[in-house]
Formats: structure tokens, C-alpha cells, sequence
């Protein structure tokens, strides 16, 4: 059995803690490998390295710093195929999708390359007589990142991208279902002139978490996962005086206008409802058409287009998606299915029984439609994360505009018009954190900043863009005055502009 270790200080660190996470191919069911969980003195003795490293990295000029992240670009273009082929070997997500993931943290990447512009502080000449003042932003030092199993790729590179350009020094706890394609990155980031200790990946569970969030040097973590766990993280960061982001999980609705383009939006749910199993927090689990005509010929449509779903191993290149990253998440999703049911909602499409022949202890689980699904049910008030699409009619535009509103979760939501006075004020007064106009997963560029509001986020900067910047600097300012020769009598009043 192979063993996945941590990497530490540019090195693979062979754990001692004797307890380990199993790694499954989601495809087969089978174990693959196993993967060392952390120890409290493993997280300490790695921190210790890593805040040594962080002296000269931080003195390292910010264009050399960028020079690293360009090279880092180059190298992960190189090894773009294995590592996506190592990507869903381990999620189950199919190929073309685990690009996608590499891709998008890749545009990550290529903002930090231009770390030396955003870094630049500010400056006032004058600003009282004989007085100059000017900011900068310095980093923070050992900075850590926690990171859930649907994106082991983009969503490390969204933490560790920013924060080492600006000259942090990183440690990375990876989800321990798919760790391995984190432990590249770290790897590729050694290759690319990092200097030991600047990106660490040790891997753990809850106990390794913990020592994260009380450790004395981590001045700030930046936690994605699921929401109970991301206010976990938030409190027990805050309460012991760090700096932490932490985003949580997700319903994502997308209102349908009787004016919008019935073909696309047929094809944009497919694809946001079912791509990746579901496993998005930017999926599109509720779709809200608006009137009833528009609800039943959409429920037509997605009914015939669900028909044509293919689901397959994740090399498979013509399946639309693979297995659920295991088997309790796998009949997790069914027991949903069975409590909608309970609760009243029509099951229009069952997924359940799907098996892939020769695959049959994979974690597959085919695609789902409910309509009728009510405001007051459980599985419309939890996050499913599976490839369940569930239909809540709504009446009016009012209607459909209070139920992503009034949902305790807030990341993402998208209305289908084409109507741009009625998409301008669904956008003005939603109360979500990203909205896509007609754009089913509108998952910001990276020079923008990802983040959702309510129970999708805790903490008050996004990821990544300039609000990641900001995360992971603190601003200094300076106020200089270079006198002209004679003392001056002491000031015992505040001293102001006049
Ligand atoms: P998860 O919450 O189970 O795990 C996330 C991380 O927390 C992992 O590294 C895990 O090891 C750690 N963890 C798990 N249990 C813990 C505990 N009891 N104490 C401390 N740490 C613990 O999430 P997941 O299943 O890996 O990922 C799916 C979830 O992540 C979904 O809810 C999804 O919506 C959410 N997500 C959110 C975003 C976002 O940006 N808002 C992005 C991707 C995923």
C-alpha cells in the first residue's frame, strides 16, 4: 500500500503518529493508499521550520518572490495531464473537469505574478509641513490553509498563490481524501526556486486542524469547507488571535424568467447541476422557475436532457461525470433522496440505482429531479452536494427573489432573463454573495475576489484578488518629517493639520 506523506521544509516527511487516512479510487471502491494524519508536535515542528524560512523569504525582493510564481506557471502547464489524471484518480471528477480545477487555480497563480504592482503602498508628499507619509503592506509570517476534497487543486492555489507572493510562508493542510495533487503543487513549487520551508503540506484530520488554530506562530488561516466546520475554525481562530477566512457550504439557486432561453438554461443546469456529481459549492442544486408554463416545460426539457447524461469512470473522456468522492457521501445523497420523499416533494427522475457495470463498487450515483420541492423542507434547507437538481415553483419575480434571499446559505445564485432591467434589480437586491446573469456558475475571475455571504462565509475578506492581498498583509504607515534644524518645544496636544 502506498503511503502518502507530508512535505515539509522542501522534503518529504515520513509521519510517526502511526494513525492514517484511507485514500480511495472512487472508480473501483478500493483503498489506493493511505495517508499519514498529523500529529500536534508534527503541525509545531513544521510551523517552527516554516517561520525560519519566512525571514529571508520576506526580505526576498517582491519581483523575485513573482519570478518563483512565474516559473511555478510554467511547471504546472508542463505536468497539467498527470496531475489531472492524479486528480481524479482520487475524486473521481472526470479529466477534462480536473483540468478545470488545475486551470482555475493556475489564473491564481498569474494574479500573484504580478505581485510587485499590488504590493506597491501608498504615499503623501507634504501631508504637513516638512512631512511625508506612506504605507506599505509587510506580510503577516507563517500563514496556514485548511482546504475541502472537491477542489484539492484551485482552492490551495487560491491560499498559498497569494500568500507566499506577498512573503508569507505556508502550511497547507489538504482534505485527506485527495491529498496527493497538493503534495505536487509543493514539489513543483521547490522546483520552481522556492526556497525550503516556503510551501509545506502536512496533512491531518481534526487533531491537526486544532494545533492550526492555537498555534502561537500562525497568524492566519484561510479555511473552505463545509459550513458547521468553517464557524468551528472561525471561532477557535479568532478566539485564539488570528486572522481567519472561512467559507463555507452552499444552495445555489438559479431563477428562471419566463423570457429566458429555455434551450440554454436547459443545458447550463445540466451542466451546473450535475457536472462534478454536484460536488460544487458554485453548483446549481435549486433552479426557481418563474410561473407555472415555465415550470412545466422546463420540467419537460430537463427530464429529456437528464436522459442523456452519461455517467462513467473519471478517465472515461465521453462521460459528463464520474463516481462521489466515497461511499458514506454516495449514501449521504441517497438518504436525502429518500427524506425529500418523505417530505412531500416529487421525485421525477430517481438516481439511485444507478451501477456502472464492471464498476459496481464505485461510488457512482445517478442523476436526480424533484419538483414541488417546498420552502420549509430539509433537503431544500441543506446542502445535498450530489447530483440531485430540485425544482421550487415560484409565482412571481418577488417570490423568486426572496428564496435565495431569505436561504440561510449565501454563496452563489443565478437568474436566466433576457430581460436586463429585471437581472440588473435581481442582482442590486439579492441577498447572495456572487451572482451570474444568465452565467450558471459565476464563479468570479481571479482578479476579482470569491466569497458568499451568510452561512457560505465567515470572517470578512474574500479569496484571492486584492481582498487576498489584504488577508494575508497588514498595512504600516509611516509618518516621517525631516526638521530643518532648531528644536521645538515638546506638543502636549494631539498634533493636527491645520
Ligand atoms: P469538510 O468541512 O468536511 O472538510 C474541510 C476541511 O476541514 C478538510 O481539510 C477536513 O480535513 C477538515 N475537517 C473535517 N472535519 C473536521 C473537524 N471536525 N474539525 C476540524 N477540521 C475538520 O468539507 P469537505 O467535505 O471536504 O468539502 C465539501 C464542503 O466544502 C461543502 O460543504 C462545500 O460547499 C464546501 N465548499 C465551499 C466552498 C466555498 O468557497 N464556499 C468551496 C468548496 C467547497
Amino acid at each position: 500500500m502506498r503511503d502518502i506523506a507530508h512535505f515539509v521544509n522542501g522534503q518529504t516527511l515520513v509521519g510517526a503518529s502511526g494513525r492514517f487516512g484511507d485514500v480511495y479510487n472512487p472508480n473501483t471502491g478500493e483503498v489506493q493508499a493511505r495517508v499519514q494524519l498529523a500529529t500536534a508536535d508534527e503541525l509545531d515542528a513544521a510551523v517552527q521550520l516554516a517561520a525560519k524560512a519566512q525571514i529571508g523569504w520576506a526580505a526576498t525582493n517582491p519581483q523575485r518572490r513573482a519570478r518563483v510564481m512565474f516559473e511555478f506557471k510554467r511547471l504546472l502547464e508542463r505536468d497539467m495531464n498527470s496531475l489531472a489524471e492524479i486528480l481524479s484518480s482520487e475524486h473521481g471528477k472526470v479529466i477534462a473537469d480536473s483540468k478545470g480545477d488545475l486551470q482555475r487555480g493556475l489564473e491564481v497563480i498569474e494574479f500573484a505574478c504580478g505581485i510587485p504592482h499590488i504590493l506597491k503602498g501608498e504615499y503623501t508628499e507634504g501631508a504637513g509641513p516638512g512631512i511625508d507619509v506612506y504605507s506599505m503592506r509587510q506580510p503577516l509570517g507563517v500563514c496556514a490553509g485548511i482546504t475541502p476534497f472537491n477542489f484539492p487543486a484551485m482552492i490551495p492555489m487560491w491560499m498559498f498563490g497569494i500568500s507566499i507572493a506577498v512573503g508569507n510562508t505556508f502550511i497547507l493542510k489538504p482534505s485527506e481524501k485527495d491529498p496527493t495533487v497538493p503534495v505536487k503543487l509543493a514539489e513543483l513549487m521547490m522546483e520552481a526556486g522556492a526556497p525550503a520551508g516556503v510551501l509545506n503540506v502536512v496533512h491531518g484530520d481534526k487533531v491537526c486542524v486544532d494545533a492550526i488554530l492555537t498555534h502561537p506562530l500562525i497568524r492566519a488561516v484561510s479555511f473552505v469547507g463545509s459550513s458547521d466546520i468553517a464557524h468551528y475554525v472561525y471561532q477557535t481562530g479568532t478566539a485564539h488571535g488570528k486572522r481567519v477566512q472561512a467559507m463555507g457550504g452552499a444552495k445555489n439557486h438559479g431563477v428562471v424568467l419566463p423570457d429566458a432561453d429555455l434551450d440554454q438554461v436547459v443545458k447550463d443546469l445540466s451542466g451546473a447541476a450535475f457536472g462534478s456529481a454536484g460536488e460544487r459549492c458554485m453548483a446549481l442544486p435549486v433552479v426557481v422557475p418563474v410561473g407555472k408554463k415555465t415550470a412545466d416545460e422546463l420540467r419537460e426539457r430537463m427530464v429529456a436532457e437528464i436522459e442523456t447524461l452519461q455517467i462513467g469512470v473519471s478517465s472515461d473522456p465521453a462521460a459528463h461525470y464520474g463516481p462521489v468522492v466515497s461511499a458514506a457521501h454516495r449514501d449521504k445523497i441517497a438518504d436525502y433522496i429518500r427524506i425529500g420523499v418523505e417530505e412531500g416533494a416529487e421525485l421525477v427522475v430517481d438516481g439511485r440505482d444507478f451501477a456502472l457495470q464492471g464498476f459496481e463498487k464505485g461510488f457512482f450515483i445517478g442523476p436526480s429531479l424533484f419538483d414541488n420541492v417546498k420552502k420549509g423542507m430539509k433537503t431544500y434547507q441543506e446542502e445535498i452536494f450530489g447530483p440531485v437538481l430540485q425544482m421550487v415553483r415560484a409565482e412571481s419575480f418577488e417570490e423568486a427573489l426572496s428564496l435565495p434571499s431569505e436561504h440561510p446559505y449565501g454563496n452563489g445564485v443565478a437568474i436566466f432573463t433576457r430581460n436586463g432591467r429585471a437581472a440588473r434589480e435581481f442582482a442590486s437586491r439579492v441577498n447572495v454573495g456572487m451572482v451570474g446573469i444568465n452565467v450558471p456558475i459565476p464563479v468570479p475571475v481571479a482578479y476579482h475576489t470569491f466569497g458568499g455571504w451568510k452561512r457560505s462565509a465567515f470572517g470578512d475578506t474574500n479569496q484571492h484578488g486584492v481582498e487576498g492581498v489584504k488577508f494575508y498583509t497588514k498595512v504600516k504607515t509611516v509618518t516621517a518629517r525631516w526638521p530643518e534644524g532648531e528644536t521645538e518645544d515638546s506638543a502636549f496636544v494631539i498634533p493636527t493639520m491645520k
